[in-house]
């Protein structure tokens, strides 16, 4: 398992309750917006194989916390492509502890294996854009059947679950909450991401991100579609 970085301790992605966050290396997609694009760039990458956590490490830091923390949150940049997560995630259940996953849908085998086995709690998926018109957005060619895949494994299991969405004025509109919600129909709680516009993957990408009247606009529009709908800044 492939660990770049631990923030130990958060209350942000569960109120009330205390978890850890685990960050991975690596990401299949290229997403223009992408910032921290440090840790997915494979020339890049190479600079942070030395400062791996080790496993070893971290699962001593968890032993430590077992009164203290309620969840561990798998994130990345793309958890699912390291070729040991299955393994990792039993790891922490078998400490109780209470298991996030964030991902890109790039693994409905896994996700399916892992929400079967009852090793996940909760999972935030990333909707880049409409299915047909990702590419525009992770510019790279990736197999549509999978993001369908994914979906349809999270809608139809009884877990719970966001999908999240990461906006900017470049290329989302009202018609294109529409056409998300088209793929994503059904779903329970979908949440708006502004853009953050830094140290961007694409350095000429021109992508702004919206103003809180803007964004206040656009809830109006999305609330029609979804009863949990809210911007995180
Ligand atoms: S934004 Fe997320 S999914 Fe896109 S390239 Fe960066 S880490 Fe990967």
């Amino acid at each position: 398992m492939l660990i770049s970085w631990i923030k130990k301790t958060t209350l942000l992605d569960f109120p009330g309750k205390v978890a850890t966050i685990v960050f991975t290396l690596g990401c299949n997609f290229r997403c223009h917006y992408c910032h921290n694009y440090e840790f997915v760039l494979p020339e890049k990458v190479a600079d942070f194989m030395n400062d791996l956590i080790p496993e070893v490490a971290f699962f001593n830091f968890l032993k430590t916390r077992v009164w203290f923390l309620d969840w561990v949150v798998i994130t990345g940049w793309e958890p699912t492509i390291q070729k040991d997560l299955y393994e990792f995630i039993v790891k922490i259940k078998e400490l109780w502890f209470l298991v996030k996953l964030d991902t890109n849908w790039q693994n409905p085998e896994l996700l399916e294996r892992l929400i079967a086995e009852n090793l996940l709690d909760y999972v935030a998926m990333d909707i880049k854009y409409p299915f047909l018109k990702y590419k525009k957005i992770i510019w790279v060619d990736e197999d549509i059947a999978k993001f369908i895949k994914s979906k349809d494994i999270l809608l139809n299991w009884n877990l719970d679950y966001e999908f999240r969405t990461t906006i900017s004025k470049w290329y989302f509109d009202e018609q294109i909450i529409k056409e998300i919600w088209e793929d994503i129909v059904g779903a329970k709680r979908w949440y708006l991401q502004n853009l953050e516009e830094k140290n961007l993957l694409n350095a000429g990408f021109d992508g702004k991100s919206f103003t809180p009247d803007e964004l206040n606009e656009l809830q109006v529009v999305w609330a029609g579609y979804v009863d949990v709908c809210e911007v995180r800044k």
